[in-house]
């Protein structure tokens, strides 16, 4: 990724757009944004629904509104949403801590989160040793379970209110939900689905960073007139920040004034049915394969791999649209992104666009009978040869080894160590968890 070409992209939003007309003409990378709000300028600059040709057609999403530029210099802070559900925060939630630390620290102002819902005192509290300095709860009954008109209701104001110059959400469907509404009701700037953030200490700029263009470029979008400086990250693409137990902070309890009779959505009740997405995203193991395997049949040869090594399946877009496998087990810019311990590609050529969902995975193992595949480049271990012959053999190794660890459980507590290298333990550990 680190050779491909950035293009920088300015965008401005809402009241802004009569600017950003002007600029339009001026911008490079041939992606002419013209008198786009800054969410449409975002999407369209990452090519989602094609680029330039989209971009044009945007025109007509033209925002008339008063010009006036806010008070920059009176937004201070970074702000995060700390997004949770039953009172379990998201994984997100503290990926975004790590990363709008980090942005704070180099602005040098406060890291505040904000937290909605109901009986999220703990959450709160993890936020704080997260590394957020400050943490604005609202906390009420009809929060209860997320609906947009419920969360940007009570969040708009309180936003609003603390004026932080940089807010973050996850690129969750909760998040991505959620942002699009406050963005359009703070008329702010807001880019989708970021995989990377900086900031100018100088200009104090968010760079916003998306592929863009099928992946082939990295658009940096900016919001240079309009505050908070908006943006969704990715999951999985920032480390989370650590849990520094007893950090201190302060948790402010925001007043919340909702009548439930005023909202329009009602949940009438939450399926919980076990979601073959989010297990792939959380997994430590993922056992993916691609168009090598040559016939859906094959596809056992990954199930059997997977219940051996306690992991989940992953696949490759062009067997999902084969129609050899479900849509929820796609990994790449179109699918999920996951960072699991292990990463086992079979059969997977490693085109950016799958690549790009699996990178950063602690280990990448893969097999593949083209020595000169992509996938090797990311590869930290790799086998070139026919993955009909290696995949068996490997899984029965495997199979022999972690049975040998799992004999030896009865004493556990006590030293597993010793006796075999680390890999085949972290494969036991990971069979464990998934047994
Ligand atoms: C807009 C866009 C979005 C996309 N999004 C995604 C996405 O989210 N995820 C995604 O995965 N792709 C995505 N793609 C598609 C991507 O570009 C590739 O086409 C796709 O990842 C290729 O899948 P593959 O590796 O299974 O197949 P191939 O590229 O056909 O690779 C098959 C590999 O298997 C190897 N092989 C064959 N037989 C054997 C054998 N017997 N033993 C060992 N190895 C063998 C071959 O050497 C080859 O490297 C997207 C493309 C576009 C344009």
């Amino acid at each position: 990724m680190s050779e491909e070409a950035v293009v920088k992209q300015e965008g401005t939003s809402g009241q802004g757009v009569a600017a950003g007309g002007e600029q339009a003409g001026a911008r490079p990378g041939g992606a002419v944004l013209e008198g786009t709000g800054d969410a449409a300028a975002a999407e369209a600059a990452a090519g989602r629904d094609g680029g330039p040709a989209a971009a044009g057609r945007k025109k007509a999403a033209v925002v008339r509104g008063a010009g006036e530029t806010p008070d920059l210099e009176s937004y201070r802070g970074v702000g995060i949403f700390i997004e949770q559900h039953g009172s379990q925060a998201a994984p997100v939630a503290w990926e975004l801590a790590g990363i709008g630390r980090k942005l704070a620290d180099k602005l040098g102002v406060e890291l505040i989160g904000f937290v909605a819902g109901h009986q999220v005192e703990a959450v709160a509290q993890e936020a704080v040793e997260r590394g957020c300095d400050r943490v604005l709860v609202m906390d009420h009954p009809a929060l209860g379970v997320y609906r947009n008109e419920a969360y940007a209701r009570v969040l708009t104001p309180v936003i609003r209110e603390v004026k932080p110059e940089i807010f973050l959400l996850g690129a969750t469907t909760t998040g991505r939900d959620l942002a699009g509404t406050i963005a359009t009701t703070l008329q702010t700037g807001l880019t989708a689905d970021c995989t990377q953030l900086d900031v100018d200490p100088e200009t104090r700029l968010l760079d916003a960073i998306r592929p863009a263009f099928l992946e082939k470029q990295l658009a940096v979008i900016l919001c240079k007139k309009h505050r908070p400086q908006m943006a969704t990250v990715r999951p999985k693409m920032m480390e989370p920040a650590p849990r520094q137990p007893g950090r201190q902070g302060e948790i402010i309890r925001v007043p919340v004034d909702l009548d439930e009779s005023t909202l329009r959505t009602r949940v009438l009740g939450v399926i919980d049915e076990p979601d073959p997405q989010a297990q792939l995203e959380r997994a430590d193991v993922v056992v993916a394969g691609g168009r090598g395997l040559q016939d859906p049949k094959n596809l056992k040869l990954l199930f059997d791999f997977a219940q051996v090594v306690g992991g989940v399946v992953g696949a490759s877009r062009a067997i999902v649209d084969a129609g050899w496998i479900g849509r929820e087990h796609q990994v790449g810019q179109t699918g999920l992104t996951v960072r699991p311990k292990v990463y086992f590609a079979f059969g997977i050529s490693g085109a950016i666009q799958h690549t790009v969902g699996m990178e950063n995975s602690e280990l990448i193992i893969a097999v593949n009978k083209d020595p000169d595949a992509p996938i090797f480049k990311v590869a930290d271990l790799g086998v070139v040869g026919d993955l009909f012959a290696i995949v068996p053999a490997l899984q029965a190794e495997l199979a022999r080894r972690l049975d040998a660890l799992l004999a030896e459980e009865p004493e556990a507590g006590g030293a597993a160590g010793g006796q075999e290298d680390g890999e085949s333990q972290g494969a036991a550990a990971a069979a464990r968890a998934g047994a």
